[in-house]
């Protein structure tokens, strides 16, 4: 495909050169395959559930057994639709479906059904923050096809299993233009792209069964020089590894040419036990596939109509919703961002602002004492033992004077644990109230200036210390509940 070699050369002409590894310039490019979350396979009723016994639920159509016809579930065509949407692409209103022919024993059809030449989704872009960074991927294209099967090597000796119940899965890859120039930016183009088609609800996203899986695209180049040769890492299944292979292919890349070796074009698998990358083989040309538009499916036609009413039922998009929450609630970026990483996030958010919660103290709580206890937990927000209500009416109690920050966190700590449900109860049992009571707070600050007449004068002196130090009193007579700030302010007051 050389037509295809030379537009990605011109789709880079003009483009900032990316950082430098020693000398180098890296250039990666993604081939993601998501799969759609639809009941039934792509092309036929069989189920597509993960984890039943093998062999039971590909059916006759999944196999190509003679006699069989696939029929386009629609489902699938609608998810690609979603995507293109939210990814500001052409959605295609005539598309294409090929046959892809290879030999592998876990396809015992011969060939793949995949589109080719008219994929349904052409064009559009991937943006995220790195760094504080706006950075913007472009997709070439994303199209439809279906998945193969699956060969088992443990369990058998001297032989290999076959599993046929992931053949005909409905898979939507994505693939993206070289344009991302490290490491760091793959890996945040992959969780955004993650991000987007779970937020959408086109893919489940779940990496260990597979249903997320890039392949990255890697080569270096001196500055100014045309793009290196690539090699193609398969199936990376979890952002670690992700970071893991491409750093290691970096840096093999890098020594290679260093060393006066060219870079052959090639697949490559990586290793997590040993970090490394491995060829598994040489790259084949799109010629060797002998691509051929399927005769058994009719070109894809997708109505305005239909794109119009998908369009009308799309959620708000976590960029959007975040750049809203910048404007709306004064949020940084980075918050903006991190209160948006799934809907079920932003719904918590907003419901605890919408309880009358301050926005920025809603977004430190979750990001601090929640998340810490949800990562250390291994659950989701969803399953936060603490509700939204609650977490509003205690950061109310906060902002009322009624507890202190410190206090809140235990009583906080009392909700997450189960120990009672109602803010205001928690904090009277356990006597966390702070001291409003302006008449007893005097009391006590005459107390501790009577005895302390060294530190009086000191502070008359000059001496910040000696002022810090009488609050540290006056808190401790308190037991820690008089509220500092009206502390400070009755000491000013008294000492003139
Ligand atoms: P395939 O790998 O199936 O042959 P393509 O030829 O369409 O598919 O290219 C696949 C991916 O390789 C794209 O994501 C593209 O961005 C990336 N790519 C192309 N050339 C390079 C290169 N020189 N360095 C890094 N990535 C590249
Ligand atoms: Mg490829």
């Amino acid at each position: 495909m050389n037509d295809t070699v030379n537009t990605f050369e011109a789709q880079q002409q003009g483009r900032p050169t990316g950082p430098l590894v020693q000398g180098y310039e890296v250039i990666i490019g993604f081939e993601t395959h998501a799969q759609l979350s639809t009941a039934s396979k792509i092309f036929s009723r069989a189920s597509t559930a993960f984890g039943a016994e093998p062999n039971t639920q590909a059916c006759a159509v999944d196999l190509a057994l003679p006699g069989t016809l696939p029929v386009m579930n629609r489902g699938a065509v609608e998810r690609a639709i979603r995507l293109g949407l939210a990814l500001g692409s052409t959605i295609a209103p005539r598309s294409v479906f090929a046959r892809k022919n290879y030999f592998y024993p876990d396809l015992p059809k011969g060939y793949q059904i995949s589109q080719y030449e008219i994929p349904v989704v052409q064009g559009g872009s991937v943006s995220f923050y790195l760094d504080g960074e706006l950075k913007t991927v472009r997709l070439v294209r994303a199209h439809l096809e279906e998945d193969a099967g699956k060969s088992l090597h443990e369990d058998f000796v001297g032989m290999s299993g076959i599993d046929l119940n992931r053949a005909g899965t409905p898979l939507l890859e994505i693939v993206t233009e070289p344009d991302m120039r490290s490491t760091a930016e793959a890996v945040a183009y992959a969780k955004e792209l993650h991000k987007i088609v779970t937020w959408i609800g086109i893919c489940d996203g779940n990496m260990q069964e597979g249903s997320f899986r890039c392949d990255a695209n890697v080569s270096v180049r001196r500055p100014g020089q045309p793009l290196g040769t690539r090699r193609e890492i398969k199936n990376l299944n979890s952002f670690r590894f992700m970071q893991q292979a491409i750093d290691y292919e970096i840096r093999w890349q890098i020594e290679q040419l260093e060393d006066g070796h060219a870079i052959q074009q090639a697949t490559v698998l990586f290793d997590p036990d040993t970090g490394e990358t491995r060829a598994m083989r040489t790259k084949e040309d799109a010629a060797d596939y002998r691509y051929f538009p399927d005769p058994d499916l009719p070109p894809l036609a997708i109505a305005a109509e239909w794109i119009e009413r998908v369009k009308g039922e799309m959620p708000e998009l976590p960029r959007a919703m975040a750049e809203r929450y910048v404007r709306e609630h004064g949020l940084t970026d980075y918050d903006a961002t991190q209160l948006t990483q799934s809907p079920a996030h932003a719904a918590y958010f907003d419901a605890v602002v919408g309880a009358g919660a301050a926005p920025k103290l809603a977004s430190n709580w979750l990001q601090g004492e929640i998340s810490k206890r949800l990562n250390a937990q291994e659950i989701g927000i969803e399953a936060a033992p603490v509700k939204p209500a609650q977490l509003a009416q205690l950061i109310g109690r906060i902002g009322d004077g009624t507890i202190s920050n410190a206090a809140a966190r235990q009583v906080f700590e009392a909700l997450w644990s189960g120990e009672g449900s109602d803010v205001d109860a928690l904090i009277e049992a356990k006597g966390l109230k702070q001291m409003s009571d302006a008449g007893a707070l005097e009391k006590i600050v005459d107390e501790v200036l009577a005895k302390n007449e060294k530190n009086i004068a000191e502070y008359r002196a000059g001496k910040d210390k000696a002022f810090n130090a009488l609050v540290g009193q006056v808190m401790k007579a308190s037991q820690g509940k008089a509220n500092p700030a009206q502390v400070n302010a009755l000491l000013k007051a008294k000492l003139g």
